[in-house]
């Protein structure tokens, strides 16, 4: 067998890999390459009348134009006039970013916006072409929902439940429809994810486990969104970008960690991961999203061989590669701001949110110091260019001066509501419905509890008016229907009673209990997990089925959730129990499934289908090479009830089955990771970058953290300040505070500190301080900076305690919460559970980092100014 040159590169590292993972007498289980790349057509997306107008504007663009062209900007961190000397290719709108920083805008708003930017862009021109417009891109991943009134659809973990192709594109043309009233061009979706491990925060953005599936939907959504390709209708207005994403590999992360390393073979890579793109390329999608994560040590951003060779290569891929928020700064040798690596490897544009402007001069500098080849740059603007003319910009009027511009009767329209509603009824899988409980009378008396049922933040999930969407209130949703909302009004029309308490306590007794609850809104890493247990800390839920059912009430759990979890206490509490996924602003769509029509007929029955092998035990079921669940399934994929055919269940095993290695809630580190959804930082005065391989360095060089069998090495070079920390959610400490619980690092100094060395928590501001200080004509406040309301006081001075340790002797460093609250911490918004800080020389290995209780309160360390002002 003849094998090219990537698959001999790729043959090496696997068997390098494989050498040094391996203490196994052979490496007999050596992957071949019997699965190689499809090819795709060479010709999609080139039309020569196109290919020449791209040209012949080429030519007459300086280099300076050519990289501008290259890069995305962030709203929050660019204004218009900045255009008028910085010519670049992109806007977007961040996941928090917003017009005058309020994501609770009206469209109006978001309108004017981008009008501003996309003119700019036109204005000040050059006398050697025609002005080049400006493609401006959102995360409408589940509708247009960033916008106020916008119909919100099931996540599409819901969606992959609905089995239904062509619910997915009358979804796409329904979102882009909305889209364009706004006058936005460009949503970075549809998400092909194809995740193995349900732990990852993302697992709702991925239609399904089954790579078949993803498949399928893929060039539905791709020609929904941009209208069919070879047909009159392809990117004419009303028709948005799409960006398939993200490529390679994002659903296979060890332990569904996000932007992690995937290990998977090249077959299983070409199988499994990337399924979603031959179909994508094929219905003509204009860009496709690189990825956070690495394959096999090396991230997706810098890897020639997948972008360049594979995807433009093999795929026949056409558009053009934009890059992930910032994931350049996680290639080694790169920062956010300096990355010829990304632009080599094939990123043709560059997301630099806040980064835009470095991006551009270090490029420039790369270019003339012939870093970077004018071929490489040529090949980027041409494929960036393409696309515009593709799409139409070149001949669009401005957004604000569209026929459909402002048309905001559009967002959340009746009949996209309607088919959003469809979806809800179609994407709902029935998991238990003994005694043939369900479908209810509507003419009966219901009580409808649980902390999910009046909710349409916790209905609608990330990626939701913000990035995690986790400060909604109903209110963030007008025109929407909560799943409380959509009962009452059933049940009411029919002339039986609903009676609606959080806790489940009620003044008549009811015929039927439904309860409602399950996880809170996340997005990207804060919604990662160590296990699939829903309720490991609060059984509030599973006390209140227990509850009613003790009382002999019949119970209908409503379960919503971004993945299959493991919930059997709860399923075994319940006398029927339904996943409802993330369904999104039409709640009504439950009442439909779940409710008799008055005459006493089945309404709708359900067809909703798990997408994804639920678990037995707490831990994610594992799919072998051919995808088929190999152990720990509870309900295969594939599994769900309906009305037509009653079964009875039995009820399911209780014990959770935790892999050792997981962390309950009082340990921070150990086993070599984080405990998820924390994650490590490094930080100094160039920035801060999440730790997502197994060593990062900080921006500017003040330290490096990698993980070793025996903990996190920690190593700060000197000269300048630095810190590591372990970062989270903002949650409120002071309850562990008052339980008299320590932080404890156990540790060994190979080299001691040669400066001061402090140790602390730090916090974040209220949620929406830095939008009223705006408001108010305040200065943005920063982060309390030493954190937490009381200064340097947060941070305790800890250098004595290194300066008495044996080199390389592991000792344990105790810091009493209570010594912070007893200065007067305000410990109810702790975003760095762990901050440790020092600007000279010092390197420490951590082995576990933990939750302790300490008898009395020992000695407190001493606290010192800050080491500098802003961090
Ligand atoms: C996410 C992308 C998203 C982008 C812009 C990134 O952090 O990974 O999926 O499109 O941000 O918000
Ligand atoms: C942005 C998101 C982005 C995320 C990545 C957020 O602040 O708003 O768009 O995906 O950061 O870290």
């Amino acid at each position: 067998m003849k094998l090219t040159a990537f698959e001999h590169r790729v043959r090496a590292r696997y068997t390098a890999l494989l050498a040094a993972l391996c203490t196994c007498p052979a490496v007999a289980g050596a992957p071949t390459l019997a699965n190689p790349w499809p090819i795709g057509p060479r010709d999609t997306l080139i039309q020569p009348q196109i290919e020449a107008f791209v040209q012949q504007l080429l030519t007459s663009m300086t280099l300076e134009e050519k990289v501008g062209q290259m890069i995305q900007a962030d709203i929050d961190s660019i204004s218009p006039q900045d255009l008028h000397e910085y010519k670049l290719g992109s806007i977007l709108a961040g996941g928090n970013a917003a017009p005058d920083g309020d994501v609770r805008s009206p469209p109006a708003a978001w309108l004017r916006l981008i009008d501003a930017y996309s003119r700019a862009a036109m204005e000040k021109g050059s006398t050697a072409h025609a002005a080049i417009p400006l493609l401006f891109g959102i995360d409408a991943v589940h509708g247009h929902a960033r916008i106020r009134g916008a119909t919100v659809f099931p996540h599409n973990v819901g969606l992959g439940a609905a089995h239904d192709p062509a619910l997915i594109y009358r979804i796409g043309k329904a979102t882009a429809a909305e889209l364009s009233v706004t006058g936005i061009d460009w949503t970075f979706a549809p998400t092909v994810a194809v995740v193995r491990d349900p732990r990852w925060g993302r697992a709702y953005e991925s239609y399904s486990e089954d790579p078949h599936l993803v498949a399928g939907y893929a060039a539905a959504v791709v020609s929904s969104l941009q209208g069919r390709l070879g047909t009159a209708e392809f990117m004419t207005p009303g028709h948005t970008v799409a960006s398939v994403k993200h490529f390679l590999g994002d659903g296979g992360t060890i332990d569904g960690r996000d932007q992690f390393d995937n290990p998977a073979s090249v077959a299983e890579l070409i199988r499994v991961h990337a399924a979603g793109y031959p179909p994508a390329i094929a219905a003509g999608a204009l860009t496709v999203m690189a990825s956070y994560n690495a394959w096999h040590g090396v991230k997706m951003h810098a890897n020639h061989e997948l972008l360049s060779n594979v995807l433009k290569g093999r795929l026949g891929f056409n558009g053009f590669v934009i890059g992930d928020w910032n994931a350049q700064e996680e290639i080694p040798g790169c920062t956010k701001g300096d990355c010829a690596a990304a632009i080599n490897a094939g990123v043709d544009m560059i997301m630099a949110p806040d980064s835009w402007k470095s991006f551009y001069h270090s490029t420039l500098a790369h270019v003339r110091a012939g870093e970077i080849s004018t071929a490489r740059i040529d090949d980027a603007a041409r494929r960036i260019l393409r696309v515009k003319a593709l799409s139409g910009l070149f001949t669009r009027p401005l957004p604000a001066d569209r026929p459909e511009a402002g048309h905001f009767d559009q967002l959340g329209a009746p009949e996209h509501r309607a088919i959003a509603r469809d979806a809800v009824r179609k994407s709902l899988v029935l998991l238990k419905n003994n005694g043939a409980l369900l479908p209810l009378n509507p003419r009966s008396r219901i009580l409808v509890a649980g902390r999910g049922a009046d909710d349409i933040g916790m209905q609608s999930g990330g990626w939701s008016v913000d990035w995690q969407g986790a400060h909604n209130t109903n209110a963030d949703f007008p025109g929407a229907t909560s799943l409380l909302a959509g009962l009452t009004t059933a049940v009411n029309a029919a002339g039986g009673s609903v009676e609606w308490n959080s806790e489940g306590a009620f003044e008549q007794r009811p015929d039927t209990a439904i309860v409602i609850f399950g996880e809170q809104p996340y997005a990207e890493f804060e919604g990662d997990r160590e296990t699939l247990e829903y309720a490991s800390q609060d059984t509030v839920d599973l006390q209140l089925l227990q509850r009613l059912r003790k009382q002999g009430i019949p119970v209908v759990a409503v379960f919503l959730s971004g993945r299959p979890m493991w919930v059997n206490r709860e399923i075994n509490a319940s006398d029927a129990f339904v996943a409802a996924w993330l369904p999104g602003s039409e709640g009504a769509g439950l009442a439909d499934v779940l409710l008799r029509t008055t005459a006493g007929a089945i309404n709708v029955d359900f067809s909703g289908r798990l997408p994804f092998s639920w678990p037995a035990t707490v831990m994610p079921v594992r799919l072998n090479q051919r995808d088929e669940a190999i152990s720990g399934v509870q309900f295969p994929r594939g599994y769900g009830m309906d009305y037509a055919h009653p079964k009875q269940l039995g009820l399911l095993p209780e014990a959770t089955h935790a892999a050792r290695d997981r962390h309950g809630a009082d340990i921070l580190f150990a086993n070599g990771h984080v405990t998820a959804p924390a994650s490590l930082y490094v930080i100094d005065s160039a920035g801060q970058v999440r730790l997502t391989s197994a060593a990062q360095r900080s921006p500017a060089g003040a330290l490096t953290v990698s993980l070793h069998p025996d903990g996190v090495n920690a190593v700060w070079s000197g000269g300048q300040t630095g810190e590591f920390q372990i970062g989270a959610r903002a949650q409120d400490q002071a309850p562990l505070a008052a339980r008299g619980m320590a932080l404890r690092l156990r540790l060994r100094v190979a080299v001691p500190p040669a400066g001061t060395v402090r140790v602390g928590v730090r916090c974040s501001l209220p949620y929406g301080a830095d939008l009223a200080a705006r408001r108010g004509g305040a200065a943005v406040p920063k982060d309390g900076g030493q954190g937490c309301g009381i200064g340097p006081r947060a941070l305790f001075d800890v250098t004595s305690e290194f300066h008495g340790a044996r080199p390389n002797q592991w000792m344990n460093l105790d810091l009493p919460l209570a010594c912070l609250a007893q200065r007067g911490a305000e410990l109810s918004r702790v975003s760095a559970l762990l901050a440790v800080t020092t600007d000279g020389r010092f390197d420490m290995t951590m082995s576990e980092i933990n939750y302790v209780p300490v008898d009395g309160l020992t000695a407190c360390p001493p606290t010192s100014p800050p080491p500098h002002p802003d961090r």
